[in-house]
C-alpha cells in the first residue's frame, strides 16, 4: 500500500513550522488516540500510527530535510523504520530516544496508552534501552558519478557489540551479577534532613556506575566495555541525481545501541567535485559550447558532450548570436523523488579565430568590405 505523504497525513502545508506541525499532531494524536475511539480501535490505531511516523519525520529537522529531497521510501529504505520509535508497527519505544524530549507535555497522551513511564524520570532511565551514537561520514563523488549514481566503498573505524561477549561484557560462561548496593536500579535514595524536612534525591550508583550489573570476570576481548573498535567496509549506494551537500542515511550503521536499545545511524553527506566543463543548477546541466563565427552566421549541426559520455546531435539556426541558449530535454539529472529529469542546456560562445591562412584573411577582407558598417550600439545592451 501506497504511504500518504506526511505533511497531508497532518494536514500542514510543506512549509509548516516546527510549531505548527506540533499543533497539528497534537490535536490529531488526540483525535486518534485508540482510548478515545473504543468503537472502531483498529482503524483508530492504524491512523495513530500513521500520524505518528509522520510527526516522528517531520519533527526531526535532518529527517524532514531527507524527506523532503527522497520521499518516503528514501534511497536507503528511509521513513519510520525499524529503528525508529514506533518503527515495525509495534508500539514499543526506547527511553533513551533522543526526539523524545521533544514532545513535552505530550506525556499525557502516551502514559496512558503506553501504559505508563513515559517520559517519567530521567534519573530512571539509565537502565533502559539507549540507541547507539549516530555517526558521519564525509564522501567526495565526481559529477558523472553523481550524475549517473553509484556505488562506494565506504571505510570506517566505529564501535561494534563484541563477538565474544555479544555485548554484555563478561568472559564466556559467566553473566553479569546485580549490583547489591543498588539492587540493579543503578540509582541511590538519599535522604536528607534539611530544614524544609527531609529531601530524598536519587544519585548514580558509584559501585556499577548506574548500569546496575557487576561484571566479576569481564571478557578478554573487550576488556568488559562489551564493544571494540572495528574497522569496516560498507556498500553505499549513490542514487542518481544526488546533489552536493545532500546526505545519505544509513539506518542501523551506527554504534550499537545500549542495554537493547536500537543502533545509531549513519549519516553520509555527498560532496561533488566541480566539473572542467559541465556545472549543475536544480536538476538542469549547464554547459558553454564553442562555435565558430561562421557556424554563428550561416547555422550549423553541432555535437554536444552529455554526461553519461553519449553525444547529441544539435542543429541551431543561423544568426545564431554569442549566449544564446540551447536545450536538450531530459538530459539533465535524474529527480531523486522519483520520476522525471531535468535538461541540458548549452550557451554557444562565438569564437573569434587567433590565427588565420593567407587565403582565409583575403576571403575576409572581401567579406569585410560588403559589411563595413560598424553595428549601432543597443541602447540597453551594454550595462543592461
Ligand atoms: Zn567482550
Ligand atoms: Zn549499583
Amino acid at each position: 500500500m501506497a504511504k500518504r505523504d506526511y505533511y497531508e497525513v497532518l494536514g500542514v502545508d510543506k512549509n509548516a513550522s516546527e510549531e505548527e506541525l506540533k499543533k497539528a499532531y497534537r490535536k490529531l494524536a488526540k483525535k486518534y488516540h485508540p482510548d478515545a475511539n473504543p468503537d472502531n480501535k483498529a482503524e483508530a490505531e492504524a491512523k495513530f500510527k500513521e500520524v505518528n511516523e509522520a510527526y516522528e519525520t517531520l519533527s526531526d529537522p535532518k529527517k524532514r530535510q531527507m524527506y523532503d529531497q527522497f520521499g518516503p521510501d528514501g534511497p536507503q529504505g528511509f521513513g519510520g523504520g525499524a529503528g525508529g520509535p514506533f518503527g515495525n508497527g509495534t508500539y514499543t519505544y526506547s527511553t533513551g530516544f533522543d526526539g523524545f524530549s521533544d514532545f513535552g507535555d505530550l506525556g499525557d497522551i502516551f502514559s496512558s496508552f503506553f501504559g505508563g513511564g513515559f517520559g517519567g524520570n530521567r534519573a530512571n532511565r539509565q537502565n533502559g534501552p539507549r540507541k547507539g551514537n549516530d555517526l558521519r561520514y564525509d564522501l567526495e563523488i565526481s559529477f558523472e558519478e553523481s550524475f549517473l549514481g553509484t556505488e562506494r566503498y565506504v571505510t570506517l573505524n566505529r564501535k561494534e557489540t563484541c563477538n565474544t561477549c555479544h555485548g554484555d561484557g563478561c568472559k564466556p560462561g559467566t553473566h553479569p551479577e546485580t549490583c547489591s548496593v543498588c539492587h540493579g536500579t543503578g540509582q541511590i535514595k538519599q535522604v536528607q534532613t534539611t530544614i524544609l524536612g527531609q529531601m530524598q534525591t536519587m544519585r548514580t550508583c558509584s559501585n556499577c556506575r548506574g548500569t546496575g550489573k557487576i561484571i566479576k570476570e569481564p571478557c578478554e576481548t573487550c576488556k568488559g566495555k562489551g564493544t571494540v573498535r572495528n574497522q569496516v567496509r560498507l556498500t553505499v549506494k549513490i542514487p542518481a541525481g544526488v546533489d552536493d551537500n545532500q546526505t545519505i542515511v544509513l539506518k542501523g550503521e551506527g554504534e550499537p545501541g545500549e542495554n537493547g536499545g536500537p543502533k545509531g545511524d549513519l549519516y553520509i553527506t555527498v560532496h561533488v567535485k566541480r566539473h572542467k566543463i559541465y556545472t549543475r543548477k536544480g536538476n538542469n546541466v549547464l554547459c558553454d559550447i564553442p562555435i565558430t563565427f561562421t557556424q554563428a552566421t550561416l547555422g550549423a549541426t553541432l555535437k554536444i558532450p552529455m554526461v553519461d559520455g553519449t553525444e547529441e546531435t544539435y542543429t541551431i539556426p543561423d544568426a545564431t548570436q554569442t549566449g544564446s541558449k540551447f536545450v536538450i530535454r531530459d538530459k539533465g539529472f535524474k529527480n531523486l523523488n522519483g520520476n522525471g529529469q531535468g535538461d541540458f542546456v548549452f550557451t554557444v560562445q562565438v569564437q573569434v579565430p587567433k590565427r588565420l591562412t593567407s587565403e582565409q584573411r583575403e576571403l575576409l577582407v572581401k567579406l569585410a568590405q560588403t559589411m563595413n558598417e560598424q553595428p549601432p550600439v543597443k541602447k540597453r545592451g551594454i550595462f543592461g
